[in-house]
């Protein structure tokens, strides 16, 4: 028998993988589908209870394989039904993931790596940097546990990849888990349902775009020039507006997809009416939509959020200028909402721990 730490992570597996595994143990290639509605649909917790596999089977699953590597290390729930996990890793880290509710859609946001190295100035995320990138197995883990939170007749119904990290930094075991979540025997997720949101890395949006899958995709803007842009989102230096909004286009000629723009407002840094002119004139030749997102207080960050007017004037603008504007809702409001902030708050306690 193999000790728990030899056994693989059965979420690393693509279907073909664990067919041809279920082939090289005498068993038809079907058990493999068999295996995943088990995990996905039917959200069975260990290998012992999929009933109507062969014991044998069963047997070399268990010996081969682990369903989950992480723990939960906290679990919160927000007055409007948000609620969050912190999950330990194998080797100590946290990562966060969060179940949204509106009345008729569940969506889970994942991270996908632990900590950021983009570090952009008003994100808890980045405050220590980045540690690694998740794997296929963490990333879909953290979906199946969120999916496990609600009762049998709810499921998840749109997936966004907002959490902590920058997706396209690590696409190498996002692609993956989005083919996994695609398929029928997974939970079915279709690309649509699917929104990647990135700081802009121009050569990874453009593998994206051929990947051949139609996901949403929006960009963390924040500033309509370079010279603001590179104080905020600091990774803009090396990249550029230009560059971004190019490789953006051409994710929509590709994809047929309206590429979302997501700009936090920062009091007296990025909300002034010259801004949202400027923004409107980049935008507004574009298949575009302008998110605003209102600012998350995270505690060490002295950012604050600009008053109701000044946020409707520059929606105005915006709309004005003939950009399609929404400001998004505030979800969690009460649960250390900013994504981060958990974890980063249980990093540092394990640090002063030593
Ligand atoms: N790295 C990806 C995913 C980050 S999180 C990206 O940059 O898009 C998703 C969104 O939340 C990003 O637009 C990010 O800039 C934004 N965000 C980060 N910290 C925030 C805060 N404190 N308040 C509001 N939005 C924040």
């Amino acid at each position: 028998m193999n000790s728990l730490s030899q056994r693989l992570p059965i979420l690393d597996s693509s279907s073909q993988s664990l067919e041809e595994w279920c082939v090289a143990h005498d068993q038809p290639a079907y058990r493999a589908g068999q295996v995943r509605r088990w995990i996905f649909g039917k959200r069975v917790g260990d290998f012992a209870g999929m009933h109507d596999l062969p014991a044998k089977l069963r047997a070399d699953l268990l010996d081969k394989y682990r369903l989950f590597t992480a723990r939960v290390s906290a679990h919160q729930i927000a007055s409007d039904r948000t609620e969050k996990l912190l999950l330990k890793l194998a080797d100590g880290h946290f990562v966060e993931c969060v179940l949204m509710r509106e009345p008729k859609r569940r969506t889970v946001c994942v991270s996908t790596q632990v900590g950021c190295a983009m570090g952009c100035v008003f994100c808890a995320s980045g405050l220590m940097g980045v540690k690694r990138d998740l794997s296929t197995s963490e990333i879909l883990e953290q979906i199946l546990r969120v999916d496990r939170l609600m009762p049998r007749e709810e499921r998840i119904t749109n997936l966004v990849v907002m959490g902590i990290g920058e997706p396209l930094a690590n696409l190498k075991a996002l692609l993956p888990a989005l083919d996994t979540l695609n398929e029928k025997g997974g939970l079915g997720l279709g690309a649509r349902r699917i929104t990647i949101s990135t700081v802009g890395l121009p050569d990874q949006m453009r593998t994206l775009a051929r990947h051949g899958k139609a996901f949403n995709l929006a960009v963390s803007l924040h500033a309509p020039n370079d010279e603001l842009r590179n104080e905020l989102v600091p990774i803009n230096k090396s990249t550029g507006i230009e560059n971004i909004l190019a490789a953006a286009d051409e994710y929509f000629e590709c994809t047929g997809r309206r590429v979302t723009y997501e700009y936090v407002l920062l009091s007296g840094l990025n909300d002034q009416d010259t801004h949202a002119r400027q923004l409107g004139a980049i935008l507004k030749h574009r298949n575009a939509h302008v998110n605003l997102i209102p600012m998350n207080g995270v505690s060490e960050l002295a950012f604050c959020e600009p008053s109701a007017p000044r946020t409707r004037q520059f929606v105005e603008i915006l709309q004005e200028s003939g950009v399609a504007t929404t400001v998004r809702k505030r979800k969690g409001a009460d649960i250390d909402a900013a994504c981060g902030q958990l974890r980063l708050k249980r990093e540092r306690s394990l640090v002063q721990l030593g």
